[in-house]
């Protein structure tokens, strides 16, 4: 499949215009305008493209931008959160998310249209999997939100997550490559430490990512301290068992030498106990490991409760108490709906 124009590195388009007989030494201000400048349309002279570059551009063999139709978005009281739908090429249709503060502002990106891991709180997983993104259609989703925060700030985006539909690890490649494009000092340049990869304990992926040149920041997905609790929230547990995926994260720790992030999201009587709390401090025992507690975010197909917030602190004082840092995140976007393809799903069910 050819993929969009925003998916090819630098190194990939000087090869393409090699390939199809244009000077290779133009690929620099047609990266430029793609991944720096985030040019949306007419990829003409106008633009500082050379005509050789303008030419070829305008040839059936050449890819095109990747048309993402913003069909809705979603901002937050205080402005900062802004949540968009997107609609690609196919009419397929998945979520990017701008949060944070002035200074600081992230996206959060999606992976895949759906998702197979079928997490039984999270609405993207509620809806199946259809197919993974291309490279060029994840990239695209931070140019949209980089566009707008330019617009609306005059700001830069700062960080990256791949938190948004989609397990991330189970779509690797296209992943890795489109991060390698993001964090291109020639492009959108943000530090690969400023990126951060979520996943729900992908094993064969977390390892890979142990040997991947590049150093992101790993998140996972626990939110139970045992086959049984996990397996009830995450299905995949089945497949990757915890003392597995354990095992893959000291791994993941021993040759990166960086501390693994563990998500804990916390449910209201379901695993939001001081007995949780203690039996997750000794499942991390030895890792340099950090948790996020994240109080849940209701969504409309899952009937669990957010946890009560004394539930929530006392389970961060046992956490702490064992020596591991752990912090509770805060529930920004809540009123835009920003937990994992949740917009999406407030759509469907309106529908
Ligand atoms: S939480 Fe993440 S991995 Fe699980 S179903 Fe949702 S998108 Fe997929």
């Amino acid at each position: 499949m050819v993929d969009s124009l925003e998916g090819y590195s630098y190194g990939a388009l000087e090869q393409m215009l090699s390939g199809a007989g244009v000077n290779p030494v133009h690929a620099k201000p047609l990266f430029s305008a793609v991944q720096r400048r985030l040019v949306s349309k007419n990829l003409s002279v106008a633009e500082g493209i050379l005509p050789p570059v303008a030419r070829w551009l305008s040839t059936d063999e050449a890819p095109v931008l990747c048309p993402t139709e913003q069909t809705d978005c979603s901002p937050s009281g205080d402005g900062f959160t802004e949540k968009y739908m997107l609609r690609l090429a196919d009419g397929a249709e998945v979520e990017a998310v701008r949060m944070g503060f002035p200074g600081r502002f992230t996206a959060c990106l999606s992976t895949q249209v759906g998702c197979a891991m079928g997490c039984v709180f999270c609405a993207t997983g509620q809806m199946g999997f259809s197919r993974h993104l291309t490279t060029g259609e994840i990239v695209a989703q931070a140019h949209h939100v980089e566009r707008g925060l330019r617009e609306s700030h005059g700001e830069r985006l700062r960080n990256i997550v791949m938190m948004g539909m989609g397990e991330p690890l189970h779509n690797f490649e296209p992943v890795m490559e489109a991060l390698g494009i993001i964090t291109d000092n020639r492009g959108l340049n943000i530090g690969p430490a400023r990126v951060a990869i979520s996943t729900v304990g992908h094993i064969p992926g977390i390892l890979k990512l142990a040997h991947h040149p590049k150093r992101y920041s790993l998140a996972v997905s626990l939110h139970g301290a045992s086959d049984e609790e996990r397996g009830k929230l995450i299905p995949v547990n089945k497949k990757w068992p915890l003392a597995d995926l354990i095992g893959a994260c000291r791994e993941y720790t021993a040759i990166k030498r960086a501390r693994v992030f563990f998500a804990w999201t916390l449910i209201g009587g379901v695993n939001d106990s001081k007995d949780h709390a203690f039996r997750l401090a000794e499942l991390l025992k030895g890792i340099d490991a950090h948790v996020n507690l994240i109080p849940l975010n209701a969504t409309e197909g899952y009937e669990g409760e957010a946890p009560d917030e004394t539930n929530v602190r006392e389970f961060q004082g046992i956490i702490q108490a064992s020596g591991l840092p752990c912090t509770v995140r805060q529930r920004r976007g809540i009123d835009v709906a920003a937990g994992c393809g949740q917009l999406k799903a407030r759509r469907l069910s309106k529908q």
